[in-house]
């Protein structure tokens, strides 16, 4: 497997990832299979806040892995407290993981359950300089994942889609709320692994909500209609670009509610 092309493909995918990324089979990686019986409620666990400008959002590209919204992350402008963090984080990006049919396509799974999609909005903590710190350090960053459910309702998290069809892309995406992604329950689990793509860093805090958010089956259809591949090659459906659930090597996960 050649360095820069890691993927999801049966040569290149989750499996292949460590032979170029050792971190891929440490011990704190993600995602992993959260069992209910196995979480602990800590009630020393408070909420978790958001305070996100919508002046921060720049840009929206599809990278062939993922389709991304970047974030203004200069100075504290978007920024996520509270939980189980020690001070604020800076929102950088979100970005999501999804499947080729509705059945599958989250990352995490839940008593065996998988979602159509996983969204990970991905903040660092400034306290180490800048992102790239930051991935060294076990509280370098915090993501929250919500998990997408396939019902008729409809989310604004894909507009601007239509903009980003292949590899490459990038369009502005202005003057948006992220927090508008949110369920309306702010319960979480949270436990400490790792980035679900290479290199894997082991630096994350993880606030998986327990509520999903609901979107069309329609813009399930437009995210897979995304391609791997540029501009002037055939379309290549992005689809699957997802990490199996990992070792949980005696990690506990907690939770913030009953
Ligand atoms: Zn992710």
């Amino acid at each position: 497997m050649a360095q820069s092309v890691w993927g999801y493909d049966s040569d290149n995918g989750p499996d292949h990832w460590h032979e170029n990324y050792p971190m891929a089979k440490g011990d704190k990686q993600s995602p992993i299979e959260i069992n209910s019986k196995d979480v602990q409620h800590d009630s020393s666990l408070g909420p978790w806040h958001a305070s996100y400008d919508p002046g921060a959002a720049k840009t929206i590209l599809n990278n062939g892995r993922t389709c991304r919204v970047v974030f203004d992350d200069t100075f504290d402008r978007s920024v996520l407290r509270g939980g189980p963090l020690t001070g604020a984080y800076r929102l950088r990006q979100l970005h999501l993981h999804w499947g080729s049919s509705d059945d599958h396509g989250s990352e995490h799974v839940i008593d065996g359950v998988k979602y159509a999609a996983e969204l990970h909005m991905v903040h660092w903590n400034p306290k180490h300089g800048n992102f790239a710190g930051a991935l060294k350090q076990p509280d370098g960053v915090a993501v929250v994942g919500i998990f997408l459910k396939v019902s008729g309702k409809y989310s604004r998290i894909l507009q601007g889609i239509d903009n980003i069809k292949t590899k490459g892309k990038e369009a502005p995406f202005q003057h948006f709320d992220p927090s508008i992604l949110f369920p309306k329950s702010r319960d979480y689990w949270t436990y400490h692994g790792s980035f679900t793509t290479p290199p894997c860093e082991e630096c994350i805090t993880w606030i998986l909500l327990r509520e999903p958010i609901e979107v069309s089956s329609d813009q399930m259809a437009k995210l897979r209609s995304l391609s791997k591949n540029g501009e002037n090659e055939p379309v290549n459906p992005l689809v699957d670009n997802w990490r199996p659930p990992q070792p949980v090597k005696g990690r506990v996960v907690r939770s913030s509610f009953k």
